[in-house]
């Protein structure tokens, strides 16, 4: 199937609709709206419903009716959130308390076992219980929010000095969490799941929970490459379009309204 005869496009949220954790600008809010009145549009992202809302929702003035074709799947596809006269979930898989405790305790005994240094300062949770995944954030769930661009460049400079860092722990929590999915993610983070959760069972789960074939859909990410964080999507078939943050995707929106035109 080409492109423009594709029934549902599927966005990644951070680094693709959005620079990394920030809000939606109003140039991709007009262009998604223009999306939505053609086409239905999904949006997964590793960050819980609350990061969705205010960062993509709250942004994102569209009319009331295109809402109907927007489908939301925050940590990644483990929820679904859809719009009937309100923004509401359909399902959640959480994870247990005693799972949440296992994990935090995994964090704690391999942070202390690696001698961890934690930054000067941290904004907010640095270990987040976001219901259906726990996210480690070596600078905190907030950075971005409380410092904006600055927030930004504090994480690029602890990407470039603790990568390797970050890998060990993980692999280390994931030693220890054999019945979980451990995995780094582009900056800071590091995000444990039940096992299978990545952005192949979120193809998957929005396939079926949306009743549209893997041949119709296109999957549109900035982490499509291999090690990235979309790069499982590329399992399922679906066609992947990679792009490098939201003014690629923006062009992508284009060029689909266009060729679809015609
Ligand atoms: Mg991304």
């Amino acid at each position: 199937m080409k492109l423009p005869d594709k029934e549902l496009v599927i966005f990644d949220l951070d680094g693709t609709l959005t620079e990394s954790k920030s809000n939606l600008r109003p140039d991709m809010a007009r262009a998604l709206a223009a999306l939505l009145a053609r086409k239905k549009v999904a949006v997964i992202g590793g960050g819980a419903y609350h990061q969705f809302r205010e960062q993509f929702l709250a942004e994102l003035a569209v009319p009331k009716p295109l809402l109907a074709n927007l489908f939301l799947f925050p940590t990644t596809a483990t929820t679904f959130y859809r719009y009937r006269g309100g923004w509401r979930p359909v399902y959640q898989f959480l994870l247990s308390k005693t799972e949440v405790k296992a994990i935090k305790k995994a964090f704690a005994d391999v942070l202390k076992e690696v001698r961890y240094v934690p930054p000067r300062k941290t904004y907010g949770k640095v270990l987040e219980n976001r219901g259906t995944q726990v996210t480690f954030s070596a600078l905190g769930q907030d950075v971005v929010a409380a410092l904006g661009k600055q927030g930004l460049r504090l994480k690029e400079e602890w990407k470039k000095e603790n990568t390797p860092l970050k890998i060990k722990i993980a692999k280390l929590v994931q030693k220890r969490l054999p019945k979980f999915e451990v995995r780094t993610s582009a900056y800071t983070s590091i995000d444990v799941t039940h096992k299978g959760i990545d952005k192949a069972y979120g193809v998957r789960k929005i396939g079926k929970t949306l009743g549209v074939p893997i041949k119709a859909m296109v999957f549109i990410g900035d982490g499509l490459y291999p090690g990235g964080n979309d790069h499982a999507a590329r399992r399922t078939g679906v066609q992947c379009i990679a792009v490098r943050g939201p003014e690629d995707t923006k062009k992508i929106i284009r060029n689909i309204l266009t060729l679809a035109s015609h």
